[in-house]
């Protein structure tokens, strides 16, 4: 193996790499002792010289540093293909049925900077630093033999690769073209466009959680608060609802839902409203003084966008959580359940909680904890790297 040049971290600064977590800060690095090229491999040392590990080097993100094995090794598409493999491996361990899932969820599978995702026989692939884009040859390659796929398309118009100085990408970049398709979430039949779609066509994320929350819907009318392409709508549906109602402010999205909801053969129990979920909930819970609110549902999913992508505006979206749980609360049965979830990192479960439970004290009402949710399986939890843990989500009985 060719010497790497060397990079040496300040003292104190080897903790969080020894303890695991791939991210070196520009601030940490004392010592940069031969000229490195953004996106080249360096061996990380500390202070007293001792190796930490390699990594990808670029001197234009604030994450100068992604660690990506404690030991020097070859970072060709042999490794590449160790990594994907293990990471695949997981997948089919823990989620034996799925067909479409998150292969590759970069930090989770120790390779920061690279997303992978397979819908069906179609994969998608996002590289969000310098290094791994460098390297987009042999991991498509790699991707190539493991998966034999229709197409791979990068979904690379996202805004965090201007920190990396790499230009927004979309498109194929091997195989077909693809058109909107069928993919299947635990037997269920969505249409998704990779190429449009959020994130890299839809929420895989939830994928295990629609299964949960679509058991708790049996004979009930529900709500589906931010229903997009009706994954949860479906389920429920599915799951034995009397009906479901789902709510999106994107026309696009409600669009889908109806016609996944009849693919499915789910139409009639379904119905799908362009609306914004605030000012829905606020319409249906405003009375006037001789009104008296009847609540209808017997359960109500909160499945928002995050309402934060940084730390600096958690408290503006905590209102906006605090009030959809207020309103929601106002409209559930007693007896009925709320299924709530939080994607923004910022807001950790803990807090997330003291949300709920102060949107309760408000409406005086009293909950019973039934469920704490995660993310799939398919985007793993590292914790010593806290930034893995992202979704979260509770269910709740309203005490009658
Ligand atoms: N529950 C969905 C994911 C929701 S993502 C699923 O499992 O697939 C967030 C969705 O909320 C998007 O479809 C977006 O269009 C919608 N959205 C964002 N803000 C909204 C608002 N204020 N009112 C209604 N829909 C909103």
């Amino acid at each position: 193996m060719s010497t790497l040049p060397e990079i040496i971290i300040r003292p104190g600064e080897q903790h969080r790499t020894l303890s695991g977590h791939p991210w070196i800060y520009k601030g940490a690095i004392q010592k940069i002792t031969a000229p490195v090229a953004d996106g080249e491999v360096v061996h990380v040392k500390d202070a007293k010289g001792r190796g930490l590990g390699i990594g990808f080097y670029n001197s234009k993100s604030r994450i100068a540093i992604r660690v990506l094995a404690s030991e020097p090794v070859e970072i060709n598409q042999a490794f590449f293909e160790q990594r994907i493999m293990a990471a695949n491996e997981l997948r089919r361990r823990r989620m034996p049925e799925a067909t479409s899932y998150r292969v590759v969820n970069a930090e989770s599978d120790f390779l920061s900077g690279l997303i992978v995702d397979k819908y069906e026989d179609v994969l998608v692939l996002q590289t969000s630093s310098l290094g791994m884009d460098q390297r987009k040859h042999e991991i498509v390659a790699v991707l190539q033999s493991i998966f034999s796929p229709r197409a791979i398309v990068e979904r690379n118009d996202i805004g965090t690769r201007k920190f990396e100085g790499l230009p927004e990408a979309n498109g194929p970049i091997a195989g077909e073209q693809p058109v909107p398709f069928p993919i299947k979430l635990n037997g269920l039949e969505f249409v998704v466009d990779v190429q449009g779609g959020h994130k890299t066509g839809l929420y895989l994320d939830q994928q295990e959680n629609y299964e949960f929350i679509g058991k708790l819907a049996k004979g009930g009318n529900v709500l589906d608060c931010f229903s997009f392409l009706g994954g949860f709508s479906l389920h429920c549906a599915r799951g034995g609802a009397t009906h479901v109602h789902g709510l999106d402010q994107s026309e696009t999205a409600v669009a889908s839902a109806v016609s996944n909801a009849e693919k499915n053969g789910l139409g009639e129990l379904c119905s799908f409203e362009q609306a914004n979920v605030f000012d829905w909930l606020k319409n249906r819970t405003q009375k006037g003084p001789n009104d008296k609110l009847i609540p209808p549902y017997d359960l109500i999913i909160l499945d928002p966008p995050s309402f934060t992508r940084s730390r600096e505006s958690v408290p503006n979206a905590l209102r906006g959580y605090k009030e959809i749980h207020v309103r929601a609360m106002k409209l559930l049965k007693p007896g009925g359940t709320l299924a709530t979830f939080c994607c923004s990192h910022h807001v950790d479960m803990v807090t997330f909680r003291e949300v709920i439970l102060s949107a309760a004290y408000d409406t005086k009402t009293v909950l019973r904890q039934v469920a704490i949710y995660n993310q799939s399986p398919d985007h793993p939890i590292i914790p010593m790297i806290a930034e893995t843990e992202y979704l979260k989500g509770f269910a709740f009985e309203k005490v009658g």
